[in-house]
């Protein structure tokens, strides 16, 4: 026979104390009210002791921002005291700058007791502010410049979208972690692509990624932009990325060959030789990459007609656009064609390389 509880006088199951006595004494949260929440009226991030926190969702839903808002406050304010609790809320009343909300939270005050739920009665008072990232970039504030060229060519449009979601992507991925991630101001002329970037470190992770995805050149260069107040030099670099003068399916001269770009990326570039078929890699630290030359664009290819092919004869092709007739001898990428067929070929230095299918 147990003591009974010497709170209620029920059976008492711990501590001289039964379930719902020792659950009061040992709540499963601890939590203020009121709880002032300070958000950035420009982006609406929450300034919390950890220093202000984004919001990492993109909506334009002020009610969904200002769910995603409680729900940081809620994280940092809430000291959790029970075990496996689990935690919610829902909106009671809103005004003007206070919103009233019901936490409601479950889980165990001791492991040798069941789940019970509890609910708490906040209120909630809203402030503004501007957060440190948005005070630096309505200042205009930015350590680096990337600038985005190509070699003896405009930027392609598909280059162009790659290198804008590529900055995108990158710069989503560092927002939450550095106050600095932002880019400022984005122009293009006829040259390229320039990013004003608010952190070097930023600009350094996209330059190197556009570097090695284009197999493209780098140049940094470091400008005296002033001083701070300590009288230390303060720079600002600028990252000029030039990208080949091909891209992916132009047509380049590797040791003197004529090659098809098929891929370009981190592993290297993928060449296709148009007068034996083989395939192959090289890169920047391949001894083939300094005989490269640019020779074509893609769009130099043209369109011809199988007008016959019979064994041991030439082949004769016939220009889809001029209609001029041209015979050449063999080319393996002409093996399963048959009269009739239509396939592409560059026509180089008076002769026709068919263009593998
Ligand atoms: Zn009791
Ligand atoms: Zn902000």
């Amino acid at each position: 026979m147990t003591a009974p509880c010497y709170e209620c006088g029920a059976e008492a199951v711990l501590e001289g104390l039964c379930s719902r006595c020792y659950q009061n004494k040992h709540p499963l949260v601890q939590v203020r009210s009121p709880l002032s929440l300070i958000a950035c009226r420009r982006c609406g991030a929450v300034r919390t002791s950890d220093g202000w926190i984004k919001l990492q969702t993109f909506s334009s839903d002020p009610d969904k921002i200002t769910d995603r808002q409680i729900e940081i406050l809620l994280e940092q304010e809430t000291n959790i005291l029970g075990l496996e609790v689990e935690t919610s809320y829902v909106e009671e009343k809103k005004l003007d700058r206070v919103t009233h909300i019901r936490l409601n939270v479950s889980g165990k005050s001791h492991s040798s007791l069941p789940t019970h739920d509890e609910s708490y009665p906040l209120e909630i008072r809203f402030e503004f502010s501007t957060c440190a990232s948005c005070t630096m970039m309505s200042g205009g504030y930015h350590e680096a410049i990337l600038q985005v060229r190509a070699d003896d060519r405009i930027l392609t449009e598909t280059e162009e979208d790659v290198i804008h979601g590529l900055v995108t992507d990158l710069t989503i991925a560092e927002y939450g972690n550095d106050a600095r991630a932002f880019v400022i101001e984005t122009s293009r002329d006829k040259y390229g692509l320039d990013f004003k970037v608010g952190s070097e470190h930023l600009c350094r992770r996209i330059a190197d990624q556009l570097e090695s995805g284009f197999l493209a050149q780098r140049k940094e260069n470091y400008k005296l932009i002033g001083q701070d107040r300590g009288g230390k030099k303060k720079y600002r670099i600028t990252i000029l990325i030039r990208l080949q003068r091909f891209s992916q399916n132009d047509f380049v001269l590797v040791e003197g060959t004529p090659c098809q770009v098929v891929s370009m990326g981190k592993g290297g570039l993928g060449c296709y030789n148009l007068l034996d078929g083989c395939s192959f890699t090289i890169n920047q630290k391949s001894s083939k990459w300094r005989s490269l030359e640019f020779l074509a664009e893609a769009s130099e290819r043209r369109q011809y007609m199988i007008v016959s092919k019979v064994q041991n004869q030439p082949i004769q092709l016939m220009d889809s656009v001029t209609f001029e007739m041209h015979e050449i001898d063999s080319s393996v990428f002409l093996s399963n064609v048959a009269a009739g067929d239509t396939i592409y070929a560059l026509s180089y230095s008076g002769r026709i390389l068919p263009l593998p299918s």
